[in-house]
């Protein structure tokens, strides 16, 4: 997860983030220099809240799928990381 992409959780996450944003003990508590600051404000005038989460969910698991237990025949994510049953087409493996 990028840092802007960690802030902006943070702001969906806690509900008064709007008022931290702005103050300069959470600018360098959170390492929010202008730049990451000007990239979050327009990641946020352009997408709702459930587009930016789907967004970002997608991008993690195209980045992470070698990593990610993922069913040999049809190729989605497991249910756990440790599961050798997929429960998309039910196929068993070792
Ligand atoms: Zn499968």
């Amino acid at each position: 997860m990028t840092i802007e992409e960690k802030l902006i959780c943070d702001y969906f996450y806690f509900e008064n983030f709007t008022k931290h944003i702005k103050t300069q003990r959470f600018k360098e508590e959170h390492g929010l220099t202008p730049k990451i600051e000007e990239a979050i404000e327009a990641i946020l005038e352009t997408k709702t809240k459930e587009q930016f989460y789907e967004e970002l969910v997608k991008r993690i698991i195209k980045d992470h799928r070698s990593e990610l237990n993922c069913c040999p025949k049809c190729n989605e994510i497991a249910r756990t990381d440790k599961t050798k049953q997929c429960i998309f087409c039910s196929h068993n493996w070792q």
